[in-house]
């Protein structure tokens, strides 16, 4: 007999986002049960999904992705290396006009959803919910381009239910400078925040926003380590030591993260699992390898600090997962490497909670 299945609560999907823009997805709603993409509403339940952070992000326009080579710090071809070019600053009349957008797909869902789903704005909200069975939504932007420097559209977004924040996706903003996606590489990438940045760790702060450092560079992540008063948080990150690529956190962020009671969301990405970096879907990634991840960051800074950032319908995931229904696999997979089920509840969502009772104001 299969033991019950624990609930889950992700750190990151960017499910509204890839509906909104269209394409094969247009023709899926989050309340109806599909075969595309990773998640809806009847396959979390199926799944045991209980909800998550719902990311907003802005793509940017005419950005074609060029792959070439990967020089190291010597200026030499690195072997196996790859190089991605970012985009360039994103135009913010174009981030907040897409913002407003998947925001008000987000609050038309919520209504129509008849109470199924509710955004939450406070952790009692979260908690009711989750007693409930009601879907529980925590709104997330993932890279602060439609927020300006004298922060009045954070205050306006922080009203509407904005509970979550990425001052950067990878490419760079007027607050501070993400990585790109080469393999193998550093994290530490570049600057750190800028001093609007600095300003807008501290409005998260006083509203009682998470700011999530996934993405963000290394030395913007020791900016926010120094500035903030709330754990460290990266939303859907991996390891570093296991996967150089510069999404994931090393040790000494790692450490950081421990040290300040916050979490590491891991990320089902197959290129942030792999040692090799292959991100195309191409070679098989069993699911066994975000249980890799999270075994390697409990071993280093403890099970307090690790959770789940799936990264559904934002990255190719091992294919034994599928979709949002197959985390009771996950589940079992976690069982087969060791973890008590007190241990994967943690994982799972306890810590989740217990962040956000931390981060936010009520
Ligand atoms: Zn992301």
């Amino acid at each position: 007999m299969p033991e019950k299945t624990i609930p889950v609560f992700d750190g990151h999907s960017d499910t509204l986002t890839k509906i909104r823009h269209g394409g094969p997805d247009a023709q899926r709603s989050f309340l109806e049960r599909s075969e595309l993409g990773h998640l809806d509403l009847p396959r979390a339940r199926e799944g045991g999904l209980v909800g998550g952070f719902f990311a907003v992000f802005t793509s940017s326009p005419k950005y074609e992705r060029v792959v070439g080579e990967l020089l190291g710090p010597d200026g030499r071809v690195v072997p196996g290396g790859r190089s991605i070019q970012l985009p360039a600053k994103l135009q913010r009349r174009i981030a907040t006009s897409w913002t407003l957008s998947v925001m008000s797909d987000l609050f038309r869902l919520e209504t129509e959803s008849d109470g199924e789903i509710e955004v939450v704005r406070s952790v009692a909200e979260l908690r009711r919910c989750l007693a409930e069975g009601t879907f529980a939504v925590i709104l997330h932007i993932e890279g602060a381009e439609s927020i300006d420097r004298n922060l009045e559209a954070l205050d306006v977004f922080y009203e509407a239910g904005l509970r979550s924040l990425g001052p950067v996706w990878s490419r760079p903003t007027i607050f501070g400078h993400g990585v790109p996606f080469d393999f193998p590489r550093s994290p530490d990438t570049g600057p750190g925040l800028t001093p609007a940045g600095h300003r807008l760790v501290k409005r998260c702060n006083e509203l009682g926003v998470l700011i999530d450092l996934s993405h963000l560079n290394e030395k913007g992540f020791w900016d926010v380590a120094r500035i903030s008063d709330t754990p460290l948080v990266a939303t859907h990150s991996s390891a570093w030591a296991l996967s150089q690529t510069p999404r994931n956190l090393t040790d000494e962020q790692l450490d950081a993260v421990g040290d300040s009671g916050g979490v590491v969301g891991i990320n089902y990405a197959v290129g942030f699992l792999r040692a090799d970096g292959n991100g195309t879907g191409q070679v098989v990634t069993p699911l066994t390898e975000i249980v890799r991840h999270a075994r390697y960051v409990v071993d280093r800074v403890g099970v307090d600090h690790v959770a789940l950032g799936s990264d559904f319908d934002g990255a190719t995931i091992p294919d034994d997962l599928r979709d949002v229904s197959g985390l009771p696999r996950l589940i079992e997979a976690f069982r087969d490497a060791g973890f008590e089920e007190k241990e994967i509840e943690q994982i799972a969502y306890k810590n989740w909670i217990r962040v956000l009772e931390q981060t936010w104001r009520a």
